[in-house]
């Protein structure tokens, strides 16, 4: 019996639980003594110990009555606490829903547990999946890893930050208009955002229906796509979800990508001022056309448009889907002469200013008057962004850009200036509106910075197989390791 590794990811641990080499409660539980050691980062809002061993035991014992074991045999796993867990506090890291405690798990929850995964926390995130930074949650910013002065991306700052200290060796967040892509940036971690329906909804509370995605974080790209192998597919709880097969991802990941034509936003890029960014994606560009790909220029004309488009439409659906949380149905547990004053207490100490300011944006966008011009205008130049993408793809197979226009920002640094915070986005909205796959791939650390950079790969809708091929490929020829120098002995 090996003593299981600090940084092992997921399809390591699997094999190793699987073949008997390593006992799924050994892994927990030094999953959650690091998860201990590192209560620093505030990227976990609920550690769930008991629980998690006792889960991993129950693993160890099938083995050893001589049942096979699922994909992810005894690997940890983290989740945004936007995903449901059965009896364990999810709380959206918002005052509104605390004490709440879902009576059922997500869809992916259920999927991860069918192969045999270990849930061992939840992770801290913006309240309602609102924000870039990890500022917005009501229990305190998350910190970089890779520096603790700096911001983690958001929203799924919390699942990023766990994933590269190495707390659990995937992460669930949600991605609505980059909160996947955008963190796994600044943290330095492979985050896939995958297409519009691929995987289910069900169980993920709702920020923006048409746009949220559940999505995975993981220490390199196979490990993802194993996870999203898992989590793919039909289920008939959530409409939108889509009737597709579920392809070999972990094969694509070693499938070469000479002669794939891949589309560069010159445009675009002209206008990112970051020396690090710039020079990640050159690099990039390079070692995919080393790798005998053929580099082809392309517009997307109405892109610039995205930030604009997205702040209507999502406001808009936020404003519909948060009104069920008016203090009368979740989080009390509160009977007679107590309910008033503790539903005035929860308004009062409800929404933080982030969600409250997207309430207001997005029911002026949806009321009679503004509809036409706000709401149905933004539809309409979301549906000129996906002919846009349509246009591209005749002429590529995938689109290459930069994740986020700038390494990890410091924490404060932009919390003045929402608009200044919504630029964030600008790379990740545009294929997040047209329903597109999309996921980061870090290639290496900056040299200004000094912190991890790396370049987003968009394909068409339901091609993941090919957007991790490439994946795989920057990957391989990048070097990078995700090991965060302060918490793996200088390694990065
Ligand atoms: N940063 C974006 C926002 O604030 C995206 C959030 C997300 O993808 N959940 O809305």
């Amino acid at each position: 019996m090996s003593e299981p590794s600090p940084v092992a990811g997921v399809v390591d641990t699997a094999e190793a639980v699987r073949a008997g080499e390593q006992r799924a409660e050994d892994v927990v539980a030094q999953h959650v003594a690091r998860a201990k050691a590192r209560a620093d980062l505030n990227a976990l809002l609920h550690l769930d110990e008991e629980r998690a061993l006792s889960a991993a035991r129950a693993v160890d014992e099938r083995r050893a009555r001589g049942e096979a074991l699922g994909a992810l045999a005894g690997v940890p796993v983290v989740l945004k606490d936007n995903l449901c867990l059965d009896g364990v506090p999810t709380t959206c890291a918002s005052r509104i829903l605390e004490g709440y405690r879902p009576p059922y798990n997500a869809d992916c929850v259920e999927r991860l547990i069918a192969e045999d995964a270990v849930i061992i926390a939840k992770a801290n995130m913006d309240e309602f999946a609102m924000g870039s930074s990890n500022e917005n949650s009501a229990f305190g910013p998350v910190k970089n890893p890779w520096d603790l002065t700096r911001a983690p991306g958001g929203s799924s700052g919390g699942s990023a930050a766990a994933t590269a200290a190495g707390i659990g060796a995937v992460a669930l967040g949600s991605d609505t208009g980059g909160s996947v892509r955008q963190p796994g940036a600044f943290c330095g971690v492979v985050a896939i955002k995958p297409t519009y329906g691929r995987l289910s909804r069900y169980g993920l509370i709702a920020f923006a229906s048409s746009l949220d995605q559940v999505g995975t974080m993981t220490r390199d790209v196979r490990d993802g796509a194993r996870v999203l192998r898992v989590l793919a597919g039909h289920d008939k709880r959530d409409a939108t979800s889509a009737v597709e097969p579920v392809p070999d991802y972990e094969a694509a990941c070693a499938a070469p990508v000479s002669g794939l034509r891949v589309g560069v936003l010159r445009a675009a890029l002209d206008q990112v001022e970051d020396p690090d960014v710039r020079a990640a994606f050159s690099a990039a560009e390079q070692s995919l056309r080393d790798a005998g790909c053929d580099i082809v220029d392309i517009e997307l004309p109405h892109a610039h448009h995205g930030v604009s488009v997205y702040y209507l439409v999502a406001t808009a659906e936020a404003s519909s889907n948060l009104a069920r949380f008016d203090g009368m149905r979740f989080g009390l547990r509160v009977t007679g002469d107590d309910l008033l004053s503790t539903y005035e207490r929860t308004r009062a100490q409800g929404f933080g200013p982030e969600v409250k300011r997207r309430i207001m944006l997005g029911t002026y966008a949806l009321s009679s008057g503004y509809y036409d011009a706000f709401y149905i205008k933004a539809q309409k130049v979301r549906t000129l962004m996906v002919q846009d993408y349509q246009r591209a793809f005749e002429r590529c197979d995938a689109v290459l850009s930069p994740t986020a226009p700038t390494p990890a920002f410091g924490l404060g640094e932009k919390t003045g200036d929402p608009l200044a915070m919504y630029l964030a986005d600008i790379f990740t909205l545009p294929p997040s509106l047209a329903g597109l796959p999309a996921m980061h791939v870090p290639v290496g650390l900056g040299q200004a910075s000094g912190l991890p950079v790396g370049v987003q790969v968009t394909t068409p809708a339901f091609t993941e197989v090919r957007m991790l091929q490439l994946a795989a490929a920057l990957e391989a020829r990048s070097g990078y390791v995700c090991a965060p120098p302060a918490l793996f002995g200088g390694a990065g």
